[in-house]
């Protein structure tokens, strides 16, 4: 009789695959190796390289993994916190609501595109660098995340669909001014269509309804207030220089993109270099976005009177202004009142 071919779990299929994959194996030494390729230059200041092969290594994260013999067992993802507390974050902890953040590696950091609408600007100026993003074991937890959405996308939705209920019914929401609803950004550092996906797993209809999703986004169609399921996705356009897609072979009129979306009502973030926000950008109202990060869950949309959400840019610690400026100018395209930064010329001025 035929040997029946044993039915592995989703687990096994995954310590499979990623044993295939990268030819990987545990041993009693914690370190392990995980070779992807560099896409972004930027990335090599802050992951850890094998000296003596030069490839990039991803240690103390997979060092907790617990292990079955020899063979990496993932499950300790199941018990931990895929979204980060708004608590540990200085924009989001100001929010109205309690809110949770799914933080991945942007761009291509992780070998599959997670931002295909990146500009190189922004690439440069990501704020997955900014706060605790700056320590190593915390990007190299974003990159394990990151590696298993894209080997075992249905597990990463299931697991967030379990913490988004949790968070749905956390007592934490008794602290915010807004108790009753939870804030969920599922791409704190990230531009995929996680709800879409849900959605499609069939994932949504357990979440109940105090939940609200937000994000920011550098795709043109997806700003804006879209029905997902029984939710409502409020997404935000987010400014950056116009720049040549060389995947696409063509020019991204970013500037386009955002004045239409102010047209049609929706919100578009935009950063400006200065010590205050202007009043107003292309004759659309500028309202302080710093002020916290849910605020456009509670911006109305009117057709013709789009907002601007300002944000202030952000200099990162021991980075002197005119050297960030140089750097960021493709990035930080609006400075309106600050005279350092106008005479530099690097900049457009605020129109
Ligand atoms: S699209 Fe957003 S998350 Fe992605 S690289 Fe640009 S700024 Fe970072």
């Amino acid at each position: 009789m035929a040997k029946s071919k044993k039915v592995l779990t989703q687990f096994e299929q995954y310590e499979k695959n990623v044993r295939q994959r990268d030819g990987l194996r545990i041993t009693n030494k914690p370190l392990v190796q995980i070779p992807f390729k560099i896409l972004n230059p930027a990335w090599e200041d802050y992951i850890p390289l094998n000296p003596k092969t030069g490839t990039p290594i991803v240690t103390a994260m997979l060092g907790k993994v617990t292990r079955k013999g020899e063979v990496i067992n993932l499950s300790y993802l199941e018990k931990s916190n895929l979204m980060g507390d708004g608590d540990s974050n200085a924009k989001t902890k100001k929010n109205d609501r309690y809110t949770l953040v799914l933080y991945l590696t942007p761009a291509s950091k992780s070998g599959a595109n997670f931002c295909e609408m990146a500009s190189p600007g922004c690439i440069w100026s990501c704020l997955s660098q900014a706060g605790r993003g700056f320590f190593a074991n915390v990007q190299q937890a974003r990159l394990l995340k990151s590696y298993v959405v894209q080997d075992f996308e249905l597990f990463f939705l299931q697991q967030l669909q379990k913490q988004i209920i949790a968070a749905s019914k956390s007592s934490k929401r008794n602290k915010f001014k807004n108790k009753n609803e939870v804030a969920i950004r599922l791409n704190g550092t990230s531009d995929l269509p996680f709800l879409e996906m849900m959605n499609k797993a069939g994932l949504l209809d357990a979440i109940p309804n105090n939940v609200r999703f937000y994000d920011y986004t550098k795709f043109p169609n997806k700003a804006g207030v879209r029905k997902i399921n029984k939710f409502d996705y409020v997404v935000t356009y987010s400014r950056c220089e116009d720049y040549f897609d060389r995947i696409a072979g063509k020019w991204v009129d970013n500037l386009n993109n955002a004045l239409q979306n102010l047209e049609k009502g929706n919100t578009v973030a935009v950063v400006f270099v200065g010590n205050k926000l202007p009043n107003f950008w292309f004759g659309y109202q500028v309202i302080d976005g710093d002020e916290r990060d849910d605020l456009m869950l509670d911006i109305p949309r009117i057709k013709g009177r789009g907002i601007v959400l300002g944000l202030k840019a952000k200099i990162p610690k021991g980075v002197g202004l005119m050297e960030w400026v140089a750097k960021s100018k493709d990035f930080i395209v609006e400075c309106d009142s600050f005279d350092d930064c106008r005479s530099t010329g690097l900049l457009t001025i605020g129109k």
